[in-house]
């Protein structure tokens, strides 16, 4: 591990991973090495999730490969230094940013979306001219494998390079000095990770998770509403860090919206052959222990052999049940009641703040009162996760649920450093700043910063 890291940080300071060329080259050839490998991939994300090709290709392999074009196409234009403005009292100078690479970076990934999560930062990190070690989950351990072939396989490995194991090697890892550390995963291991950065002051990205609300009021399309919702509950089986994880709907639309989201569940998800399965036994027992049976509004069919845990919907849940206390990660929707808009607010003000929240409402004073008064890493008015596939759009979170963004052009900036210097002419030199400073000067300083 030593060796690799000491021979990334010697690549990086040849300055070899810096031109646009180099950078470009490495993001084609990473491009058409997922679309060679593409079934490999979608196979590994079978395996380890029992994700469907769609599901696999949407959110994983198609997601990352969009990207890459995005990114290859406005590279160029990215690495440009940018002119910026400049005050008056800055006569004869210019100012300007650049935007240079940081070094060696280190980008650890989760389970649930293991291909995607490491390889999306991964984009950010080449575009921007680091050298870059990763540590994918060992959870996911298909795809893991599949990532050091592919990597490991075709790049120079003093550039880019895949480490194996469990949070043991991760744990080593988090000791060497680098100049950027991207998590990806649970709160809990994003504080190990920001204690271990800091002490070589490294500077980190957190993108964790939390318990995410949806709040459904009385003026929401409620069959549009049940349908996004469980779309984007159910999708990789609730195992997605901005799915919604718990729902607030009006009393006055309650029991007909229980209707309408058993209705949808009847109709979408009663084949659950394309439905995902939970990653391993422990996070399965977790979940089954999340179930009130006396709360389920349907029958729900768990199976531990395949890790299978159908859409499972609980209505009358209160903050003191066993589901409330935690992310649940998984399929297992809890919907609570409310009557009033602004308590609702004010008490979902004094949770830790989340890495998403969706509002259903067609009222539009409604929008604007959730949508300014709560603070969370980003979400949508009227449907589920699809801001993460904005690329002009930063996804990352706040507070407990993660530090830092990216995505697009996000991703470039987290993995450079932005550079801002000034460029002065000589022609003339305006004596003011210089000592000694006199009465006049500092009335003249006075009238200048007015
Ligand atoms: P996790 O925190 O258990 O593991 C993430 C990574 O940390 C893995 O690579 C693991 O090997 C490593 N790790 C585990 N324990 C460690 C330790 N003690 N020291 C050092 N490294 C350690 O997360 P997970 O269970 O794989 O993923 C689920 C969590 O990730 C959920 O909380 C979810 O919300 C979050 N998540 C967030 C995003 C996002 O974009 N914000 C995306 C996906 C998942």
């Amino acid at each position: 591990m030593e060796n690799i890291f000491k021979a990334h940080k010697t690549l990086f300071l040849s300055g070899n991973t810096l031109s646009y060329e180099f950078r470009v080259s490495q993001l084609k050839k990473l491009k058409r090495l997922i679309i060679e490998h593409q079934e490999e991939i979608l196979e590994a994300l079978y395996k380890d999730l029992h994700k469907s090709r769609f599901e696999a290709y949407s959110t994983e392999v198609g997601y990352v490969l969009k990207s890459l074009t995005s990114t290859i196409k406005s590279l160029k234009k990215w690495m440009k230094p940018k002119k910026v403005k400049t005050p008056f009292y800055l006569t004869t100078t210019s100012s300007y940013l650049t935007y240079d690479a940081l070094g060696t970076v280190l980008i650890i990934g989760p389970y649930n979306y293991p291909f995607q999560l490491i390889v999306e930062p991964l984009i950010g990190a080449i575009a921007a001219g680091n050298t870059i070690i990763i540590k994918p989950s060992e959870f996911a351990a298909h795809t893991e494998k599949m990532l050091i072939e592919l990597i490991n396989g075709h790049f120079d490995k003093d550039y880019l390079y895949v480490l194996e194991g469990d949070y043991t090697v991760t744990s080593k890892l988090l000791d060497l000095k680098f100049d950027h550390i991207f998590f990806t995963g649970s709160s809990r291991v994003g504080q190990i990770v920001y204690e271990k950065a800091s002490k070589h002051l490294t500077p980190v990205t957190l993108e964790l998770g939390g318990k995410s609300p949806t709040i459904v009021d009385e003026t929401a399309n409620l069959k549009i509403a049940a349908e996004r919702i469980l779309f984007g509950k159910f999708l990789n089986a609730g195992q997605t860090c901005i799915a919604p994880d718990y729902i607030y709907v009006h009393d006055t639309i309650h029991d007909e919206f229980i209707t309408t989201l058993n209705q949808v569940i009847n109709t979408r998800y009663s084949d659950m052959d394309s439905f995902g399965r939970i990653i391993n036994d422990r996070h399965f027992n977790r979940l089954t222990a999340l179930i009130d049976e006396t709360k389920v509004t349907q029958e729900v069919v768990t199976d531990a052999p395949t890790k299978l845990i159908s859409p499972t919907i609980l209505k009358g849940v209160t903050w003191e049940d066993k589901v409330m206390q935690e992310e649940i990660f998984g399929p297992i929707l809890p919907v609570l009641k409310y009557s009033n808009l602004k308590d609702l607010v004010s008490l979902l003000k004094t949770k830790d703040k989340p890495l998403a929240l969706y509002l259903f409402s067609n009222n539009k004073k409604n929008q604007t009162y959730v949508f300014e008064n709560l603070s969370f890493g980003g979400g949508a008015i009227n449907d589920t996760i699809m801001h993460v596939s904005n690329p002009y759009l930063p996804f990352g979170g706040i507070g407990m649920s993660g530090i830092g963004a990216y995505h697009g052009f996000y991703s470039f900036k987290l993995f450079s450093h932005t550079k801002g210097y000034v460029k002065k002419a000589t022609w003339l030199d305006l004596p003011i700043v210089y000592p000694p400073y006199t009465k006049a000067k500092e009335k003249l300083i006075r009238k200048i910063f007015k």
